[in-house]
């Protein structure tokens, strides 16, 4: 459901950050509504929230949301969607993107060179294919964030964690928390949708199980809890999992 559909207030707030954290977000850059319209249904058909970007800047804009998944169109006002992609790729994001095109001279540029898209679809394209290449993107792109010289990648259907390519040894618990944080990369998640997505549980004030474990965490990636180089902790608030470029 679109942000501005959800309920309003405290407890909504926290039901709209639970929501974020459980939904797979996929980011639509396209200006023609005679294409973006019929798309979007279909993807939220699918299950996934959709947020609907008609130019660059808007979308630029999207893509600071850490999306799960960028369609994007090549020709849109402002930035097109060739820079969009640059842009994206230049602060430190792995999301994988989906280009819409109309032109299949453009596609080589596109996926070949240094912009960085993941696949591409041209127009007109039919809608069941282009869910199969959603579909297959969400399924093979691994989490990954560049974090202080180091890589943490999340392979989340085997449910395995790596540090520089070394298998991390994890609890099931230690796996979510960590899935999320890199998930959230460079943004702070609180503890109460920490509580929340991972222990299930509604937050009454105590988070001991959740720092031990945060704690756990830090040491098995070689982090010092006084001067902690992967997870901040945000006083007050929660915890950042810090992403290289873009801080
Ligand atoms: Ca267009």
């Amino acid at each position: 459901m679109p942000k501005s559909d959800r309920p309003a207030g405290l407890v909504a707030e926290l039901d709209n950050a639970l929501y974020d954290a459980i939904m797979t977000r996929v980011l639509l850059a396209e200006d023609d509504p005679a294409i973006s319209e019929p798309l979007a249904r279909a993807l939220r058909r699918e299950g996934y929230e959709v947020d609907v970007r008609a130019d660059g800047r808007a979308a630029l804009e999207g893509a600071n949301e850490n999306p799960d998944l960028v369609v994007l169109d090549l020709g849109l006002p402002y930035v097109d969607g060739l820079e969009v992609c640059r842009r994206i790729r230049a602060d430190g994001r792995s999301v994988p993107v989906l280009i819409l095109t109309a032109r299949a001279d453009e596609v080589d540029l596109v996926v070949g060179l240094d912009a960085g898209a993941d696949d591409y679809v041209t127009k007109p394209f039919r809608l069941a294919e282009l869910l199969a290449r959603v579909r297959a993107l969400l399924r093979r792109h691994p989490t990954e964030v560049g974090s202080a010289g180091a890589v943490v990648r999340i392979d989340p259907d085997g449910r395995r964690a790596y540090f520089n390519d070394e298998e991390l040894q994890l609890t099931a618990k230690e796996f979510d928390l960590l899935r999320v944080l890199v998930r959230e990369q460079g943004k702070v998640v609180s503890r109460e949708q920490l509580m929340r997505e991972i222990w299930e549980t509604a937050w009454f004030g105590s988070t001991k199980t959740l720092d031990m474990h945060i704690s756990v965490l830090r040491r098995k990636l070689g982090d010092d809890a006084a001067q902690p180089r992967y997870i901040a902790t945000v006083r007050g608030v929660g915890f950042r999992f810090e992403r290289d470029g873009k801080g």
